[in-house]
């Protein structure tokens, strides 16, 4: 990730955002301090999230809890702290982590005689402790999910995108049967779908994992993937098939319906707040961040436009009635009566991608009226700006809001299918993935050599794999294909 070395010691004193499209990375960092999502912590490569950015966190978290709830999965926690023998059990997947963990060797003053690994994901800890609780049949399914922090060693890092320490849920089940297990790991990244396109507002592309790819120790791994403005795809959301891989490593039996001792089928699947970066890249504009309303902490706020003590006292009463109707709704409302001028306002909660800004004057009052300003439209575009009387604002709020939602969405969609481009040809293929020019669909032979040779050639690899059509020759090499490819360079 091209980012530098500097911003990890001093976070930049952001007076004005550069235009988006002028530059994404520099546009990303300015926005996401200047909005008061972050501040840089003081310790490297972590990010401190400010109560906005910690309510775009917890409305994500609200969103996916719901849905876990839903399919069953039941929420528990466990420690941060892993010996280093438990984690060594499973060679592929400690071998896939190894290289960024971080250790603690010294505690209370005494070197430890084991070393402990901070959890880099949780899938050894609670793999032991399925080995304890699966006895029968009857303990399966085991449905689990955990909200968590973890910690990666990363070098090089990003709000929300790349940081050292970040938070996450891991879902993590185990299963008397294959079909149950492979079903279950499906059925949550169609979760994530749902939450990326109706909550985040956010099209993605579902699909399995290349064998290169792959999540250390999983027989399958599957993923959504979105787009980002710069050509440039982001994975956020992933779903893991174990097979019998964990359960035999950490000791998951149970006696099955017939008595046969059987090893369970186990599951795990995890999005983090790397979802926040994707919506703040996907949705923002020159002017800053456009927040969609089902992710927003602040759905409208309500800025009273009054001159002087006279007006100010009945504006601001009025703001506050309006408010608190609108909150009985469960609408998330914020009265701004800072004392600055409305125009300073505007601004900041444009820049903070509010997605409803609701105004109301003195003359609005005696008109028994308000005006309603959306985010999503550009500056003084047709319809950013409608007037509605006072007490219709329940249900317009809520009609814009659900417009605004939609909106985003459909822009989204159109970018992602204006950048998903079909090639047969070998030459533009390797172009494509040079210039950045989006998801690369392409017939591909799914060899583990080819897709480094295309890596080594472009820095692009696959995103995902779908069933493809019979036949085809794989684009990148020639050999028979056996799947149909989204290829692009990756965050
Ligand atoms: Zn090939």
């Amino acid at each position: 990730m091209p980012t530098q070395p500097e911003e990890l010691e001093q976070e930049p004193l952001v007076r004005e955002i550069p235009p988006k499209s002028a530059d994404l990375p520099e546009w990303y960092q300015a926005v996401c301090y200047k909005a008061e999502l972050v501040s840089l912590a003081p310790v490297r490569g972590c990010v401190v999230l400010r109560p906005y950015g910690y309510g775009l966190w917890e409305r994500l978290s609200a969103e996916l809890d719901v849905r876990f709830k839903a399919t069953g999965h039941e929420n528990a926690y466990f420690p941060l702290l892993i010996p280093e023998s438990l984690l060594a059990r499973e060679q592929e997947h400690v071998e896939g982590f190894v290289p960024e963990v971080a250790w603690v060797t010294q505690g209370g003053g005494e070197v430890l005689t084991e070393r402990l690994a901070i959890r880099p994901t949780s899938e050894v800890t609670i793999m032991t402790m399925f080995a304890k609780w699966v006895q029968s049949y009857r303990d399966l399914p085991l449905l689990i999910n955990q909200w968590a922090n973890v910690v990666r060693w990363e070098k090089r890092t990003r709000p929300f995108l790349r940081t050292l320490e970040f938070l996450w849920q891991e879902g993590h089940t185990a299963h008397a049967s294959r079909e149950e297990a492979a079903e279950e790991v499906l059925r949550m990244l169609d979760v994530y779908k749902d939450v990326a396109e109706n909550v985040a507002a956010i099209p993605v592309y579902a699909g399995e994992k290349s064998d290169s790819e792959r999540f250390p120790g999983a027989l399958h791994t599957f993923s959504i993937e979105a787009l980002m403005p710069d050509g440039r795809a982001l994975q956020a959301g992933t779903s893991h098939e174990f097979g019998q891989n964990f359960s035999r490593a950490y000791g998951i039996e149970f006696a099955g319906e017939d008595q046969t001792l059987q090893h369970a089928w186990t599951t795990s699947w995890g999005m983090s707040w790397r979802m926040i970066g994707a919506t703040i890249m996907v949705h923002g504009d020159d002017r800053g961040l456009r927040i969609p309303p089902r992710l927003a902490p602040i759905e409208a706020v309500i800025v009273p436009i009054a001159r002087g003590e006279s007006e100010s006292g009945g504006v601001r009463a009025a703001c506050e009635r309006l408010a608190a109707i609108l909150r009985e709704d469960g609408r998330r409302i914020r009265v701004d009566a800072r004392d600055q001028t409305p125009g300073w306002k505007f601004n900041e909660w444009e820049m903070r991608g509010v997605p409803v800004r609701i105004e109301i004057g003195p003359r609005d009052l005696t008109a028994g009226v308000v005006t309603l300003v959306r985010r999503d439209r550009a500056f003084r575009e047709e319809g950013q700006k409608t007037t509605v009387p006072i007490d219709e604002v329940p249900s317009r709020l809520e009609a814009l809001l659900e417009e605004i939602q939609g909106h985003l969405f459909a822009q989204a969609a159109d970018f992602l299918s204006g950048h998903t481009i079909s090639t047969g040809d070998r030459e533009e293929f390797y172009r494509l993935l040079r210039e950045r020019a989006g998801m690369v669909d392409v017939p591909w032979c799914g060899r583990p050599e080819c897709e480094a040779h295309v890596k080594a050639e472009t820095s692009a690899a696959t995103r995902n794999l779908r069933a493809g059509p019979r036949g085809e020759r794989c684009v990148a090499c020639g050999e028979a294909a056996k799947v149909q490819a989204y290829f692009a360079q990756a965050y």
